[in-house]
């Protein structure tokens, strides 16, 4: 559910208006309609115009999603996880990479997918492409819910304070802020400080906020908000997974379709036309 005053309505209706219906449907809710839906909003109604609901979609805690589907992976498909593992440089010969060097030794293989997030363009030029990607750093905290709070039972975002949360579970998580920081993803407590006010604001008996868990990290953004797919011209056997920005999670699935068809040269699923690697 994305709600805001009635100016942020206006520009979201028509900004959400390029997503298909038949995928994307979208319901205009008056604020009556918001606390029938999501009744934890109920003392912040005078805070919003109305809402755009979105009953086909959907939120989840991405860390737990990602470590069960690698543990799924490791013990169901014979997959094997490198943790700890940093690659230093590629090994090349001719028009193919051959191995990447890695701090605990040299890794050959016949395909490879490049997913290195914000650190991806340090290895542009080696590969020969160019890699508009830069790292904006963001804020997550998530506080419990005990059974006395009156936390939100839909993920929604307040787009005055393009504040976003999510409910897992007896688990609330708020994030907000896109930040020019460099690589660091240090935090403090002050830098939670406009996103929890919002937060209490909305929710005040939303969660526990004297256990927040913080946390900060970097989305690989590319200019235009696109990620990037595909080959560069200079090794044949090289495929980019790339600048997935704020939506890397959402992205994760039809991305790896795009980036499997790839790798086995066949028709792709979807058409990654305007989301190619431009060589340089
Ligand atoms: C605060 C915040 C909130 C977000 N909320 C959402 C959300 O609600 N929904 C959503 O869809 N997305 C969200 N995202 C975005 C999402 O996290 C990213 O888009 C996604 O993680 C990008 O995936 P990636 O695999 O490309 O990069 P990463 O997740 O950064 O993974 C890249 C990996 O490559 C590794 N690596 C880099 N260099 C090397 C090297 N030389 N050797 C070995 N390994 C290397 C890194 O250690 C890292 O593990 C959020 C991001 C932030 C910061």
């Amino acid at each position: 559910m994305i709600w805001a005053s009635v100016k942020r309505l206006f520009f979201i209706g028509i900004s959400s208006s390029i997503l298909p219906r038949k995928f994307y449907f979208r319901i205009p809710l008056t604020t009556g309609w918001i606390t029938r839906i999501d009744p934890s909003l109920s003392s912040a109604r005078e805070k919003f115009a109305g809402a755009i609901y979105c009953p086909t979609d959907g939120s989840g805690d991405a860390r737990m999603f990602t470590r069960n589907l690698a543990e799924y992976c490791a013990t169901q498909l014979g997959v094997t996880f490198l943790y700890d593992t940093e690659i230093r440089d590629l090994e090349t010969s001719g028009d193919r990479i051959t191995a990447a060097l890695t701090n605990k030794g040299r890794i050959a293989g016949n395909e490879f997918v490049v997913c290195l997030g914000v650190f991806a363009p340090r290895f542009a030029r080696k590969l020969g492409v160019s890699l508009p990607i830069y790292p904006i750093k963001g804020y997550s905290v998530t506080m419990p819910i005990g059974d006395k709070h009156q936390a939100p039972t839909v993920g929604g975002v307040d787009e005055d304070n393009l504040v976003a949360y999510a409910r897992f579970g007896n688990r609330m998580r708020v994030t907000a802020t896109a930040e020019f920081a460099g690589f660091s993803k240090t935090h403090k407590p002050q830098d939670f400080t406009h996103m929890l006010r919002a937060t209490r604001e909305l929710f005040p008996q939303g969660a526990d906020f004297g256990q927040p868990d913080y946390w900060a990290g970097l989305r690989p953004m590319t200019p235009d908000g696109l990620p990037i797919f595909g080959r560069g011209k200079r090794f044949a056997n090289a495929v980019m997974n790339l600048g997935h920005g704020h939506m890397g999670w959402t992205m994760s699935a039809g991305s790896a379709r795009i980036v499997a068809d790839m790798v086995k040269r066949t028709e792709p699923a979807f058409n990654p036309e305007g989301m190619l690697v431009k060589a340089v």
